[in-house]
């Protein structure tokens, strides 16, 4: 099947169509950005890939992140991790205080806010600097040596974050925060600020197609085992709310951010990043998921 002619025909098909998303503007900075980039990029197991329109201009990876903080924690504390947040969806908005009260400060899942605050809380518990530590195993991960966090949207979302300040003291009411709330956040916040394109964050994810392994290496980065964990993690748990429309309109693993990138796994085969600004009411790419809707039927590449 020629991959590159169906991702060139759906992101045709897929850039016509109306765009009734709304870009971000709880994070000002995020408000920046042209509303309409589109880009594309997939890359294969086999070290091949294949990119289209804005798939080589950088964007805010935001909660696509969170898949990276979490492999980070769950490499370093192992299963233990799972007495700190649950694994199950939430059916609520990402930034939900509702369900911390009746579960006793045990997030839903790690990829809603509540649950990567307490990710990041066990990642300061566990190193000497978690900034300084994070970003060096990113970089690892991603073979881009001179990635920083953006100060511009980092301190954006600092000033303004008022949701995730009040997730992270209520977690701490709840004693499922360890460390000064105040840090757990300015982490959480530098986390989320990270800029790649469609490209690097496909070639960066290869590892959950591929055992949790690096594909230019072949190191392990986590075990089969988790990298599953992760993966299903991302099929049930990876666009909030929509988890389940996402699992049943395109059919494989994936992350949502609020910047407007998605990237979807299929394992033992390839990764996709879908990049487009505006996002749908439960803060999801409007025309990511439109696209990867597409390309999965068309394509017939899917785990199901
Ligand atoms: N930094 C964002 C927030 O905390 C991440 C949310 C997302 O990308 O879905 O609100």
């Amino acid at each position: 099947m020629n991959y590159n002619a169906i991702i060139g025909k759906v992101y045709e098909e897929t850039k016509g169509l109306p765009n009734k998303g709304k870009i971000a503007t709880y994070i000002p900075e995020l408000a920046n950005v042209d509303p309409n980039r589109f880009g594309v990029h997939m890359t294969n197991l086999n070290g091949k890939g294949f990119g289209v329109g804005d798939h080589l201009k950088k964007f805010s990876i935001q909660s696509i992140a969170k898949v990276l903080s979490l492999t980070l924690a769950y490499k370093i504390v192992g299963e233990k991790i799972w007495k700190r947040v649950d694994v199950e969806p939430s059916g609520t908005k990402f930034d939900s205080l509702l369900l911390l009260e009746v579960n006793n400060g045990i997030p839903r899942n790690p990829f809603v806010n509540s649950g990567a605050i307490v990710i990041c809380d066990i990642l300061i518990s566990h190193l000497g600097n978690a900034k300084v530590d994070f970003l060096a195993f990113v970089r690892e991960l991603s073979n881009l040596p001179d990635l920083v966090y953006s100060d511009k949207i980092a301190d954006s979302e600092k000033a303004n974050g008022y949701r995730n300040v009040a997730l992270c003291n209520f977690i701490k009411s709840l004693d499922n925060i360890e460390n000064d709330p105040a840090v757990v956040l300015d982490f959480y916040f530098d986390m989320c600020s990270l800029e790649m394109n469609c490209q690097q964050v496909s070639n960066m994810m290869t590892y959950l197609a591929n055992g949790g392994h690096k594909v230019s290496d072949g190191s392990e980065i986590i075990t089969k085992s988790q990298s599953k964990r992760i993966n299903a993690l991302m099929l049930t748990c990876g666009f909030y709310d929509e988890s389940g429309e996402f699992a049943f309109k395109v059919g494989l693993p994936g992350k949502s951010g609020v910047g407007g990138g998605i990237v979807a796994v299929y394992p033992q085969h390839y990764v996709i990043t879908v990049w487009s600004p505006p996002l749908n009411p439960h803060g999801n790419s409007f025309l990511g998921m439109k696209f990867l809707e597409e390309f999965t039927t068309h394509s017939d590449f899917t785990i199901f």
